[in-house]
């Protein structure tokens, strides 16, 4: 247990970061680097999906690779058989199952553990505050399904973590959970202080939501945003997240909670720019302008954003989510999840974020037309959607 790593969802996103996780760190025990990844477990509910992960680590980590993994029903068996655990699932229902639930959840398997389990060891000996960066006013965090906007960390020597002293070290969790799903930054927060207070601080467990898409998850370039409550935690999930973002693009942002606090707070800004780049393209075009002459004095004038400069929806422009019909790119139905969650935030606290009501209005009626395949279109089709409606 003490040397096996664990994962679960292995859908559009966890399946390539768990392929990266698995291959680097089973290089790094093969190159004797470290020997702490000599297990894997895997849990997904989708026997295509398990099969097609399979046979894509077969083919790039090996059969003695892919001869490691096994796989279990639930978060109970898993946390019996991993110290390290990772998840990546749908939103803030399946998260809150697969750690608290009362007869399968991860928690519910922690606490039939003996008391006597031996703390983690660090994957790595190396300078374990590499990579940390302290999200500042001048940071910008690349959006969604970016793979080409870049992200300007600013190194921040106050926010550097102090490393962990051998007393500490004895006081170590032996087991650590990193969450990389999108939900409800409360939830995010309660879960993780319901896991550490209900095993007396012997299990950590951190916030790590991704931006990047699935290309930037393939190619192990993520930008991880991640909200932490103890330095070991952080020591701990620093090589594991290391393989799977890109360099200097592992933000650290707080507590528990405020990783998802950012990622929630900056797709909100997201559904909102992509429905007024819509607007604005699509009152152009009916005004008898050139679109790609709009499209570029956009992307030189106030008007620009990423969605203008990466994520436009017109054909004519080469690369873009409109030249390729819609397919790849980040979901419409992950946008109205991402929306709600802004929505329930602010609900909580009073605050009124009307143009994310009606972003989120507004998506719900997306995913709805299109003949049901706007849901699981990149959600810059909204474009197609006005047009319609113009024309009805
Ligand atoms: P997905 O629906 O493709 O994958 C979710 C996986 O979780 C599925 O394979 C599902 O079978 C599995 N699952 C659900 N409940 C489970 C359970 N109880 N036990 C085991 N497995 C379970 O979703 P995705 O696109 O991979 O997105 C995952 C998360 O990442 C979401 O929160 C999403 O908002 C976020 N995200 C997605 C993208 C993107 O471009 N797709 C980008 C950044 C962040």
């Amino acid at each position: 247990r003490a040397s096996t790593i664990g994962w679960i969802g292995l859908g559009a996103m966890g399946h390539p970061m768990a392929l990266n996780l698995f291959t680097k760190t089973y290089l790094a025990s093969h190159n004797s680097r470290s020997s702490i990844a000599s297990g894997y477990v895997i849990c997904e509910q989708d026997d295509a999906r398990v099969s097609s992960f399979l046979s894509e680590l077969r083919e790039r980590g090996g059969s003695e690779l892919a001869g490691k993994v096994e796989r279990v029903e639930n978060g109970r068996e898993m946390s019996k058989m991993a110290s390290r655990i990772l998840t990546m699932l749908p939103s803030t229902p399946q998260v809150e199952s697969v750690y608290l639930d009362s007869t399968n959840g991860i928690l519910s398997g922690l606490q039939t553990l003996s008391k006597d389990e031996p703390p983690l060891l660090p994957l790595a000996t190396s300078d374990q505050t590499e990579g940390i960066e302290r999200l500042s006013s001048s940071t910008t965090i690349s959006p969604e399904p970016s793979t080409s906007s870049p992200v300007v960390p600013r190194l921040d020597s106050s926010t550097t973590l102090s490393p962990t002293t051998s007393s500490q070290r004895e006081s170590s969790p032996h087991t650590l959970l990193i969450d990389c799903t999108t939900l409800s930054p409360v939830s995010a927060a309660n879960i993780a202080k319901n896991i550490h207070g209900s095993t007396s601080g012997k299990v950590a467990m951190i916030d790590a939501p991704v931006s990047g898409g699935t290309v930037a998850a393939k190619k192990g370039d993520l930008t991880i945003m991640f909200g932490s409550s103890s330095n070991e935690a952080t020591e701990m999930a620093l090589p594991l997240l290391q393989t799977m973002a890109g360099k200097d693009r592992i933000v650290y942002c707080g507590e528990n909670g405020k990783g998802v606090g950012v990622k929630v707070c900056n797709n909100l800004i997201l559904a909102i720019n992509q429905i007024a780049l819509a607007e604005g393209l699509a009152l152009g075009d009916s005004l008898g302008i050139d679109p790609v002459l709009l499209h570029n004095i956009i992307n030189t004038s106030s008007g620009q954003s990423w969605s203008s400069r990466v994520n436009t929806p017109l054909k004519a422009v080469p690369g873009s989510p409109g030249e390729r019909g819609y397919e790849g790119g980040f979901q419409t139905r992950l946008m109205l999840k991402d929306a709600g969650l802004a929505l329930e935030s602010a609900a909580a606290l009073d605050l009124p974020i009307p143009m994310t009501w009606a972003a989120k209005s507004i998506y719900e009626v997306v995913c709805r037309e299109g003949k049901g395949q706007w849901a699981t279109k990149d959600f810059s089709v909204v474009y197609e959607w006005i047009k319609k409606k113009q024309l009805e």
